[in-house]
């Protein structure tokens, strides 16, 4: 952990477990926004991209578990690329997913895929989307 983390985020268990498990300390954004200008997934998030960081950097913890975001993000690596902190967002958001995961919190249930989509969908999305958003 190095510098920019505001007071009380060092409060917080699980902001620290996030910084923990990515090794990247969201306390660095400068809340620039070019992730969420770059991020082809932006529109279906909720919050965007630069938001998830901000809720991390005040301690909104249960804001940032319960966000769509890190379940939307594709992992394609632009806001990476484009960060001009370097911060390693992907690594964030897959973070925030274990968090979420180790839970035994799963985000589908495969059991209630309609049968039809199931036929429709390629085996290997369905795979990927079991990794992903399963426990
Ligand atoms: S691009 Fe980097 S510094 Fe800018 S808002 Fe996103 S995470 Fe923060
Ligand atoms: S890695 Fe995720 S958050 Fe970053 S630009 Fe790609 S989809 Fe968006």
């Amino acid at each position: 952990m190095s510098v920019f983390i505001p007071l009380g985020v060092l409060d917080d268990a699980v902001i620290r477990k996030i910084a923990e498990i990515s090794g990247e300390n969201a306390g660095r954004c400068m809340q620039c926004g070019t992730c969420s200008a770059v991020c082809p997934m932006v529109e279906s998030m909720q919050p965007s991209v630069r938001q998830l960081m901000l809720l991390l950097q005040h301690g909104q913890s249960g804001a940032a578990l319960e966000a769509s975001t890190a379940w939307t993000c594709a992992a394609c690596h632009t806001c990476l690329v484009r960060c001009p902190r370097g911060i390693d967002i992907p690594r964030v958001m897959e973070a925030i997913r274990q968090m979420v995961l180790r839970e035994n919190l799963d985000r589908i249930n495969p059991r209630g895929i309609p049968a039809e989509t199931l036929a429709a969908v390629p085996p290997i999305a369905l795979v990927a989307a079991f990794r992903k958003l399963t426990a």
